[in-house]
């Protein structure tokens, strides 16, 4: 297990050692990298120039899903892979991957005719290989209106009723990061590759590193990288000098944050916009998030803002397809904004290029992979894992094994079914009454760490602070500094527990408290203390639509 306490021995080794493999990028696709090459036997490191899951995947609509709109692209061969992924992904983390029903509201003027979303459904069962209750189901105007009241009744004319899942895409990613530390890899977050390294033959031989936080550099020694930098990967192939015709768009995607009682939907709904698009609208704990945008983006990738427009359309959307709920801007609490790093197709809007992910090769040994989708990620690892190991000497690849990433359950189970989660769950439950903790927090402490729990449980039952929440949230935040690489409070308030997101409100009472569990743990001075605070409030002005109005 890798401790942020340990940064000064992960960075020695790093570079003392030399690796058969190095990944750049600690999103979800190079998560899922670093677990299937070091579950397969390569000697497998991973920088993450920021925090883990700090890029486009803390930023999307934390669905893993099938992919009912590829079909209306006839992106057949998409639907189906991501269709028995989600149904895989499900089984290797169900407290993290849950069933989750999506009513889709057939309208007139719709996206779907009601002919077309039978169909539509159905053939999404048979690619997706839907079964059981997980199938779609046909409603009546007045059955969708009873899964959705607020829904506009004017233009209702029923609904298509299916089966998603649902996700922490940050949390998904930390698992696997986690799960690949336990089979090996070393994976450090804080650490940019900034230059490769090459041989007389201009084959890279290293990736030139630096450290964020000392602001250090250093050289990993390794004959292959893969970068798996999302929306930064054609920077690293022009520094490689491997641009080539094919490139990444970026394509950007708003989400907006609603207290679920200014939005009361009983259920998540996926519907029409006036201008043919199609959004989601998602309850999640004691709010409700509404999304996407889907926008061209040329700005700087590693500060994409929340703007206005972006806003006004997401509110102006609700608006028009729930009626009665009249939604104004002072309603955001949040947001994120993402960028889709999709493979450019000439005279393609964003909205219509393909989210497939291509692999490029450069001569210089450099393998790129972009695009996909996080629902596809276990299968775009083994991809490009599978083309990497073709290059290794035979000897090499004899002492392999294949690919079984369908067969390695993610840190925080293992659980047998989503039934064992609910079961697990009342267990917690009962330990925390136990301990004297508070038991409602339960179900988020199962979600987000899973069995883990017991071990901050523990903690919090020998904690010194005031109130048995406090108890309970410091011994969370020590739990995420010692085995999850946290490094900043920002690592826990955004991307190891989603407050940033879905809990905005608890962010200031708790503030000082979450500081000093970090300033404690790695000895801050007040100024390393000022600037954690600095950083807190500067993700909270990004995120909110009134600035003003976030100081801490
Ligand atoms: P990223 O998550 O961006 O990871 C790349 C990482 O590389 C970053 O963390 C970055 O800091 C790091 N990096 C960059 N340069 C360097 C360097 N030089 N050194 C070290 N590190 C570096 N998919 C679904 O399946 N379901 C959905 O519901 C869904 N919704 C979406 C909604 C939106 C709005 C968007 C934008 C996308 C959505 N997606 C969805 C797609 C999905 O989120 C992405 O495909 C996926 O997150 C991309 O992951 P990645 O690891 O490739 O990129």
């Amino acid at each position: 297990m890798q401790s942020a306490l340990q940064r000064s021995e992960i960075l020695d080794r790093l570079h003392q050692e030399s690796w058969d493999l190095v990944v750049i990028g600690g999103g979800i696709t190079g998560a899922g990298i670093a677990l299937d090459a070091a579950s397969r036997g390569l000697k497998t490191a991973l920088v993450e120039k920021k925090d883990f899951a700090s890029g486009t995947s803390s930023k999307s609509t934390k669905l893993i899903h099938g992919g009912l709109r590829y079909l209306k692209q006839f992106e057949i061969g998409l639907v189906r892979e991501v269709g028995s992924e989600r149904a895989i992904v499900h089984q290797l983390a169900p407290h993290l991957v849950r069933p989750e029903k999506m009513l889709l509201p057939l309208v007139e003027g719709g996206t779907y005719g009601k002919l077309g979303t039978r169909m539509g459904l159905w053939v999404y069962d048979v690619l997706a290989g839907v079964e059981g209750d997980d199938k779609r189901v046909m409603l009546s105007k007045e059955e969708a209106l009873a899964k959705e009241p607020l829904l506009r009744e004017d233009i209702l004319m029923g609904g298509g009723y299916y089966a998603e899942y649902r996700t922490d895409d940050a949390r998904l990613t930390i698992e696997n990061i986690k799960t690949a530390i336990g089979l090996g890899a070393l994976c450090l977050n804080y650490v940019e590759a900034t230059e490769f390294d090459y041989d007389d033959e201009h084959r890279i031989e290293g990736v030139i590193c630096r450290d964020t936080l000392s602001g250090q550099t250093f050289t990993i020694r390794s004959k292959h990288v893969i970068s798996a930098a999302g929306p930064w990967v054609d920077e690293l192939r022009k520094e490689d000098a491997s641009m080539n015709e094919k490139r990444v768009f970026l394509s950007k995607g708003v989400h907006i944050v609603v207290p679920h009682e200014r939005f009361p939907v009983r259920q998540a709904v996926y519907f029409d916009v006036p201008d043919g698009r199609m959004i989601f609208a998602i309850p999640r704990l004691r709010t409700t998030y509404i999304g996407t945008t889907d926008t061209p983006y040329q700005g700087d990738p590693d500060r994409v803002p929340t703007d206005k427009e972006d806003v006004d359309y997401l509110l102006e959307a609700v608006n028009s397809m729930f009626p009665e709920v009249k939604l104004v801007p002072a309603d955001v609490e949040s947001s994120w904004a993402g960028l889709r790093p999709l493979i450019y197709e000439e005279g393609k809007s964003a909205s219509e290029m393909s989210r497939k992910d291509e692999i490029f090769e450069s001569d210089s040994g450099l393998l790129s992979i972009a695009g996909g989708k996080l629902t596809g990620y276990r299968k775009m690892a083994e991809r490009v894992v599978d083309r990497l190991i073709k290059r290794l000497p035979s000897e090499k690849r004899k002492s392999l094994k294949d690919n079984f990433s369908n067969e390695i359950y993610l840190m925080g189970g293992p659980f047998a079914s989503a039934k064992a989660v609910t079961l697990y769950e009342q267990e917690v439950a009962d330990r925390l009454e136990k301990a004297k903790l508070p038991r409602e927090e339960a179900s988020f402490l199962v979600a987000n760490y899973g069995r883990q729990a017991e071990t901050i449980i523990e903690q919090a039952e020998h904690g010194t602070q005031a109130t048995p929440y406090e108890r309970l949230l410091a011994s969370e935040v020590q739990f995420c500094i010692e085995f999850e690489l946290a490094s900043l409070p920002m690592d826990y308030i955004e991307r190891r527990s989603g407050r940033l997101y879905f809990n905005m409100p608890s962010i200031r009472p708790h503030l000082e408290l979450i500081v000093g569990v970090f300033a404690r743990n790695f000895d801050w001075d007040e100024s390393r203390i000022a600037a954690a605070r600095d950083r807190i409030q500067d993700a909270i002005e990004l995120v909110t639509v009134f600035p003003e109005e976030a100081s801490v």
